[in-house]
């Protein structure tokens, strides 16, 4: 196919096909040749409860027919002020404020500035942002610069801005990222970013509950800034509607996207404490919180993440996602006991495994013949080298699982 479009994230001199998708429902994509695809990987981790769910749907026309576009700066709407009143009701009551952007880069781009801005209206500027290895905050420059390093980013090293990097908690390691971690914040740094829980796009590296508390509590205790990047593990996907609820952690500064529509159009918000905006209230027009972008809280993406929250409450979603948890723990097994797999793990919807030698690199020659095997198969899954992970939309059923499962396991 003759087309324009540039692909992110692919090689096109490879000559791999690009299906053409037509129709999406629940846990499939549907292609214009005819093929029912399993969407195992919720089309990279946004789709929650399903593909065109039909109440985030409804909303969306629904709000089309009333509103496109306005300016957010000094104007608002009622989509914009029912979901920031709906979210803040929903998290822990101290992130009392919510920013609207548009992708989870930019929430993080967003959190970034807010923690600087904090600082210098204090009057203590601070530039120092301290990450977790291997962590992943998206592709903008400075969400770049706060992830790791690596062949996806090394022509754009230069731009990218120096950041203390604590060592993954590594099981029997945990120990040496508190103590890295602690040593870092004593040399006043602004923020520490993690993603909680889980490291999605450094390969799906779990680590406990505990040390995720133990990091916020040394942040607490220096007076560093706790951001976290709940952009792909919130909406459920670890069990619970937030990851830090597991440890039972409050950050400073949390990032939404992804699932916020439940996955329907792009919306992000980036939450914060009363100190965070208070730092910025002033009839000082100079420590105002100096971001837009043009699509700011957009009523339609708004409406769709209203409809969203309202699945939250009227539904019994945790239960759907501890079901499928469970689903997924079973063909776990089953399919771990097979020689080429290693390395098993879950965590709420995730599950992911090493498959065959193991310490495969990114660009590893096991990636695109995995993903031939797949795509043979009608099931997208996606691996990050040769981990291969299972983050599909919670409504998926048994024998898709199924067939997601004997994907992997005749692999070749
Ligand atoms: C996907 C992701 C991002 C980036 O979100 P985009 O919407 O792709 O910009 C940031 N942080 C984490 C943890 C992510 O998984």
């Amino acid at each position: 196919m003759n087309s324009p479009v540039w692909h992110p994230f692919t090689q096109h001199g490879l000559g791999e096909p690009i299906p053409l998708v037509t129709r999406t429902e629940g846990a499939a994509l549907h292609t214009r040749d005819g093929r029912r695809v399993i969407d195992a990987i919720s089309s990279w981790w946004v789709t929650t409860h399903g593909h065109s769910h039909p109440r985030i749907m409804a909303a969306i026309a629904d709000e089309a027919g009333r509103m496109d576009q306005i300016i957010f700066a000094g104007w608002t709407h009622e989509p914009a002020e029912t979901l920031a009143r709906g979210l803040v009701a929903m998290v822990p009551s101290t992130l009392a404020h919510v920013f609207f952007s548009d992708s989870g880069s930019t929430s993080v781009e967003v959190a970034l500035k807010m923690a600087l801005g904090f600082w210098l209206n204090r009057g203590e500027p601070r530039g120092r942002i301290l990450v977790l290895e291997h962590s992943y905050h998206g592709d903008t420059i400075g969400a770049m610069s706060v992830g790791a390093r690596g062949v996806f980013n090394r022509a754009y090293a230069p731009l990218l801005f120096d950041v203390g990097t604590v060592p993954f908690p590594a099981a029997g390691g945990e120990q040496a990222t508190l103590d890295a971690l602690e040593a870092a914040c004593r040399e006043a740094p602004a923020a520490f970013i993690v993603e909680p829980l889980v490291l999605g796009a450094g390969g799906m590296l779990i680590y406990p509950a505990w040390v995720l508390a133990e990091m916020r509590a040394i942040c607490a205790r220096h007076g560093v800034l706790f951001i976290a990047d709940e952009v792909m593990t919130a909406w459920g996907r670890t069990g619970t509607l937030l990851a830090c609820e597991q440890a039972g952690v409050v950050p400073d500064i949390l990032c939404l996207s992804k699932g916020l529509t439940g996955g329907a159009i792009p919306l992000a918000v980036t939450m914060a404490t009363s100190e965070i905006f208070d730092a910025h209230l002033s009839p000082d027009r100079a420590r105002m919180f100096f971001h837009s972008s043009s699509y700011t809280a957009n009523p339609i993406a708004c409406a769709a993440a209203n409809a969203n929250l309202a699945i939250w409450r009227d539904e019994p979603v945790l239960e759907r996602v501890a079901d499928l948890a469970r689903r997924q723990a079973e063909r776990l097994d089953r399919l771990a006991r097979q020689p080429n797999i290693h390395h098993p793990r879950a965590i709420g919807t995730i599950i992911a495994v090493e498959v065959g030698g193991g310490g495969g690199s990114y660009l590893s020659d096991m990636g695109p013949r995995l993903l031939a095997s797949f795509r043979r198969r009608d099931v997208l899954l996606r691996p990050l080298g040769n981990t291969v992970y299972v983050m599909p939309p919670y409504c998926i059923d048994d024998s898709d699982l199924d067939q997601v499962y004997a994907a992997i396991a005749e692999a070749d």
